[in-house]
């Protein structure tokens, strides 16, 4: 995924959560997952498995965040090595 899209899907689930039971994210003003709120466990784990969805799976919003710090600091120690 490049760069930019990352930061667009970064950007759209800000005000998002993520949902525990079909893994899609909604709006937080939601109590219920717009989703899967109306899905028995057959039919939830009917769509999981067609859409390929882990619910469990973690973000890589926050993997982006770890790799964006750690470019920051590589640029800044070779910029005050660099004189
Ligand atoms: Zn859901």
């Amino acid at each position: 995924m490049s760069l930019i899209a990352r930061l667009i899907l970064l950007l759209q689930e800000r005000n998002q959560i993520k949902c525990t039971r079909c893994g899609l994210y909604h709006d937080k003003r939601y109590t219920q997952c717009p989703h899967c709120r109306d899905m028995d466990a057959a039919r939830l784990q009917a769509f999981l498995e067609e859409s390929g969805i882990d619910p469990e799976a973690k973000s890589g919003v926050g993997q982006f965040l770890v790799l964006a710090v750690v470019v920051v600091v590589v640029v800044f120690l070779l910029s005050r090595f660099i004189r």
